[in-house]
Protein backbone atom coordinates (compact mmCIF):
# COMPACT_ATOMS: atom_id res chain seq x y z
CA UNK A 1 0.00 0.00 0.00
CA UNK A 2 1.61 3.44 -1.10
CA UNK A 3 1.64 6.21 1.13
CA UNK A 4 2.20 9.68 0.32
CA UNK A 5 3.93 11.27 2.52
CA UNK A 6 4.13 15.74 2.53
CA UNK A 7 6.22 16.70 5.63
CA UNK A 8 9.43 19.42 5.57
CA UNK A 9 11.19 18.33 8.70
CA UNK A 10 14.11 15.53 8.12
CA UNK A 11 13.89 14.52 11.95
CA UNK A 12 9.74 13.47 11.54
CA UNK A 13 10.42 12.23 7.93
CA UNK A 14 12.99 9.68 8.97
CA UNK A 15 10.99 8.71 12.07
CA UNK A 16 7.34 8.16 10.05
CA UNK A 17 9.15 6.41 7.01
CA UNK A 18 10.77 4.09 9.03
CA UNK A 19 7.82 3.23 11.49
CA UNK A 20 5.28 2.91 8.36
CA UNK A 21 7.86 0.91 6.30
CA UNK A 22 8.02 -1.85 8.94
CA UNK A 23 4.33 -1.74 9.12
CA UNK A 24 4.13 -2.61 5.18
CA UNK A 25 3.67 0.50 3.26
CA UNK A 26 5.37 1.79 0.94
CA UNK A 27 5.88 5.40 1.97
CA UNK A 28 7.19 8.04 -1.08
CA UNK A 29 8.23 11.45 0.98
CA UNK A 30 7.71 15.24 -0.61
CA UNK A 31 9.72 17.60 1.10
CA UNK A 32 7.90 21.13 0.42
CA UNK A 33 4.06 21.74 -0.13
CA UNK A 34 4.31 22.53 -3.60
CA UNK A 35 6.36 19.24 -4.88
CA UNK A 36 3.84 17.01 -2.60
CA UNK A 37 0.89 18.58 -4.27
CA UNK A 38 2.56 17.70 -7.60
CA UNK A 39 2.86 14.33 -6.44
CA UNK A 40 -0.18 13.87 -5.27
CA UNK A 41 -2.13 15.06 -8.51
CA UNK A 42 0.24 13.47 -10.74
CA UNK A 43 0.30 9.67 -9.35
CA UNK A 44 -3.43 8.92 -8.01
CA UNK A 45 -1.85 5.84 -6.79
CA UNK A 46 -1.45 6.73 -3.34
CA UNK A 47 -3.75 5.27 -0.69
CA UNK A 48 -3.33 7.91 2.08
CA UNK A 49 -1.59 11.10 2.02
CA UNK A 50 -0.03 12.67 5.60
CA UNK A 51 0.46 16.08 5.14
CA UNK A 52 2.27 18.27 7.70
CA UNK A 53 0.72 21.82 7.81
CA UNK A 54 3.60 24.01 8.65
CA UNK A 55 5.55 23.56 4.88
CA UNK A 56 7.75 25.56 2.87
CA UNK A 57 6.65 26.67 -0.89
CA UNK A 58 2.57 26.33 -0.42
CA UNK A 59 1.20 25.07 3.51
CA UNK A 60 -0.62 21.81 4.39
CA UNK A 61 -3.84 24.05 4.42
CA UNK A 62 -3.39 25.34 0.51
CA UNK A 63 -1.72 22.02 -0.64
CA UNK A 64 -5.67 20.06 1.07
CA UNK A 65 -7.88 22.20 -0.89
CA UNK A 66 -5.21 22.17 -3.89
CA UNK A 67 -6.26 18.56 -4.25
CA UNK A 68 -9.90 18.52 -3.06
CA UNK A 69 -10.42 20.91 -5.98
CA UNK A 70 -8.80 18.30 -8.71
CA UNK A 71 -11.58 15.83 -7.00
CA UNK A 72 -8.71 13.52 -5.68
CA UNK A 73 -10.86 11.79 -3.20
CA UNK A 74 -7.91 10.20 -1.77
CA UNK A 75 -8.21 9.90 2.43
CA UNK A 76 -5.96 12.67 4.01
CA UNK A 77 -4.29 12.90 7.49
CA UNK A 78 -3.06 16.05 8.66
CA UNK A 79 -0.12 16.91 10.85
CA UNK A 80 -0.53 19.83 12.98
CA UNK A 81 1.69 21.13 15.61
CA UNK A 82 -1.53 23.96 16.31
CA UNK A 83 -3.79 22.14 18.64
CA UNK A 84 -6.43 24.71 18.40
CA UNK A 85 -9.87 24.41 17.76
CA UNK A 86 -9.57 27.22 15.03
CA UNK A 87 -6.42 24.68 13.36
CA UNK A 88 -8.50 22.07 13.24
CA UNK A 89 -11.32 23.15 11.95
CA UNK A 90 -9.45 25.13 9.31
CA UNK A 91 -7.60 21.89 8.59
CA UNK A 92 -10.83 19.46 7.94
CA UNK A 93 -13.13 22.17 6.55
CA UNK A 94 -9.66 22.51 3.92
CA UNK A 95 -10.65 18.56 2.73
CA UNK A 96 -8.77 16.67 5.43
CA UNK A 97 -10.33 13.42 6.72
CA UNK A 98 -8.66 13.50 9.93
CA UNK A 99 -5.79 15.27 11.75
CA UNK A 100 -3.27 14.41 14.47
CA UNK A 101 -1.50 16.80 16.75
CA UNK A 102 2.33 16.84 16.64
CA UNK A 103 4.19 15.32 18.45
CA UNK A 104 2.06 11.93 18.57
CA UNK A 105 3.22 8.60 18.68
CA UNK A 106 4.19 6.73 15.60
CA UNK A 107 1.49 3.89 17.24
CA UNK A 108 -1.27 6.77 17.31
CA UNK A 109 -0.22 7.45 13.60
CA UNK A 110 -0.44 3.82 12.53
CA UNK A 111 -4.17 4.05 14.19
CA UNK A 112 -5.56 7.00 12.34
CA UNK A 113 -3.88 5.39 9.00
CA UNK A 114 -5.45 1.82 9.30
CA UNK A 115 -8.74 3.75 10.52
CA UNK A 116 -9.05 5.97 7.67
CA UNK A 117 -8.23 2.93 5.12
CA UNK A 118 -11.24 1.00 6.79
CA UNK A 119 -13.39 3.86 6.74
CA UNK A 120 -12.46 4.29 2.94
CA UNK A 121 -13.02 0.57 2.11
CA UNK A 122 -16.27 0.50 3.49
CA UNK A 123 -15.53 -2.44 6.84
CA UNK A 124 -15.97 -0.36 9.23
CA UNK A 125 -19.57 0.40 8.17
CA UNK A 126 -22.26 -0.64 11.24
CA UNK A 127 -24.69 -3.74 10.08
CA UNK A 128 -27.61 -1.79 8.73
CA UNK A 129 -30.71 -3.37 10.02
CA UNK A 130 -33.58 -0.53 8.60
CA UNK A 131 -32.34 2.14 6.05
CA UNK A 132 -34.57 4.63 7.51
CA UNK A 133 -33.83 6.31 10.86
CA UNK A 134 -36.27 8.40 12.56
CA UNK A 135 -36.41 11.11 15.17
CA UNK A 136 -39.23 13.30 15.18
CA UNK A 137 -39.42 14.66 11.83
CA UNK A 138 -35.86 14.15 11.20
CA UNK A 139 -35.31 11.24 8.65
CA UNK A 140 -32.11 9.60 7.53
CA UNK A 141 -32.01 7.26 4.72
CA UNK A 142 -28.91 5.14 5.38
CA UNK A 143 -28.84 3.55 1.71
CA UNK A 144 -29.20 6.59 0.11
CA UNK A 145 -27.20 8.37 2.51
CA UNK A 146 -30.03 11.22 2.26
CA UNK A 147 -31.52 13.44 5.43
CA UNK A 148 -34.57 15.33 5.70
CA UNK A 149 -36.44 17.89 8.31
CA UNK A 150 -40.23 17.90 8.20
CA UNK A 151 -39.54 16.67 4.46
CA UNK A 152 -37.14 19.43 3.51
CA UNK A 153 -33.16 18.57 2.46
CA UNK A 154 -30.48 18.88 4.46
CA UNK A 155 -27.28 18.76 3.07
CA UNK A 156 -24.32 16.69 5.05
CA UNK A 157 -20.82 16.26 4.89
CA UNK A 158 -19.40 13.14 5.19
CA UNK A 159 -18.49 13.44 9.10
CA UNK A 160 -21.77 15.21 9.27
CA UNK A 161 -23.83 12.42 8.32
CA UNK A 162 -21.74 10.01 10.21
CA UNK A 163 -22.01 12.35 13.12
CA UNK A 164 -26.08 12.07 12.56
CA UNK A 165 -26.40 8.42 11.58
CA UNK A 166 -24.51 7.29 15.40
CA UNK A 167 -27.08 9.90 17.16
CA UNK A 168 -29.83 8.57 15.72
CA UNK A 169 -28.71 4.89 16.19
CA UNK A 170 -28.49 5.74 20.09
CA UNK A 171 -31.76 7.82 20.54
CA UNK A 172 -32.32 9.19 24.09
CA UNK A 173 -29.01 7.93 25.57
CA UNK A 174 -26.46 10.52 26.89
CA UNK A 175 -23.56 10.33 24.74
CA UNK A 176 -19.68 11.01 25.92
CA UNK A 177 -17.29 13.78 23.93
CA UNK A 178 -15.33 10.65 24.16
CA UNK A 179 -17.69 7.54 23.23
CA UNK A 180 -18.59 10.34 20.01
CA UNK A 181 -15.16 11.29 18.72
CA UNK A 182 -14.30 6.67 18.68
CA UNK A 183 -17.68 5.91 17.29
CA UNK A 184 -17.52 8.65 14.41
CA UNK A 185 -14.17 9.57 13.95
CA UNK A 186 -12.68 6.47 15.09
CA UNK A 187 -10.10 7.21 16.94
CA UNK A 188 -9.18 5.02 20.61
CA UNK A 189 -6.90 7.10 22.29
CA UNK A 190 -7.35 10.65 24.57
CA UNK A 191 -7.02 13.78 21.87
CA UNK A 192 -8.83 16.94 21.40
CA UNK A 193 -12.48 16.40 22.04
CA UNK A 194 -13.57 20.01 20.77
CA UNK A 195 -13.97 18.45 17.46
CA UNK A 196 -17.35 17.11 18.43
CA UNK A 197 -18.70 20.27 20.09
CA UNK A 198 -17.55 22.16 16.45
CA UNK A 199 -19.46 19.47 14.83
CA UNK A 200 -22.47 19.50 16.91
CA UNK A 201 -23.17 22.73 16.18
CA UNK A 202 -22.57 22.32 12.45
CA UNK A 203 -25.38 19.86 12.74
CA UNK A 204 -27.41 21.63 14.30
CA UNK A 205 -27.57 24.76 12.10
CA UNK A 206 -28.36 22.29 9.48
CA UNK A 207 -30.90 20.06 11.27
CA UNK A 208 -32.56 23.53 12.99
CA UNK A 209 -33.44 25.70 9.97
CA UNK A 210 -36.61 26.90 9.33
CA UNK A 211 -37.24 27.43 12.90
CA UNK A 212 -37.60 23.48 13.79
CA UNK A 213 -36.86 22.62 17.31
CA UNK A 214 -33.81 21.50 18.59
CA UNK A 215 -33.05 17.31 18.84
CA UNK A 216 -29.28 17.43 19.89
CA UNK A 217 -29.58 17.94 23.88
CA UNK A 218 -26.57 19.26 25.27
CA UNK A 219 -26.41 17.05 28.89
CA UNK A 220 -24.03 19.67 31.00
CA UNK A 221 -21.01 18.08 31.80
CA UNK A 222 -21.27 14.63 30.39
CA UNK A 223 -21.98 14.88 26.24
CA UNK A 224 -25.02 14.89 23.97
CA UNK A 225 -28.41 13.20 23.51
CA UNK A 226 -31.01 13.40 20.43
CA UNK A 227 -34.05 13.64 21.90
CA UNK A 228 -37.00 15.34 20.60
CA UNK A 229 -38.47 17.00 23.71
CA UNK A 230 -41.99 17.53 22.10
CA UNK A 231 -42.40 14.16 21.17
CA UNK A 232 -40.53 11.97 23.81
CA UNK A 233 -42.87 13.05 27.21
CA UNK A 234 -44.93 9.76 26.76
CA UNK A 235 -42.75 7.44 24.92
CA UNK A 236 -40.68 5.32 27.61
CA1 LIG B 1 6.62 21.42 9.06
Amino acid sequence: MKLLLIEDEPAVVSVITRGLTEAGYEVSVAPDGASGLRMALDNPIFSLIILDVMLPALNGIEVCKAIRREEIATPILMLTALGTTENIVMGLDSGADDYLVKPFKLQELEARIRSLLRRKSGVAAPVVNTPVLQMGNLMLNTDTKAATRAGSDIQLTATEYRLLEYLLRNPRKVLSRMEILEQVWGIDFNMNTKVVDVYINYLRKKLNKNGQPELIQTVTGLGYMLKDNNLDEDTP
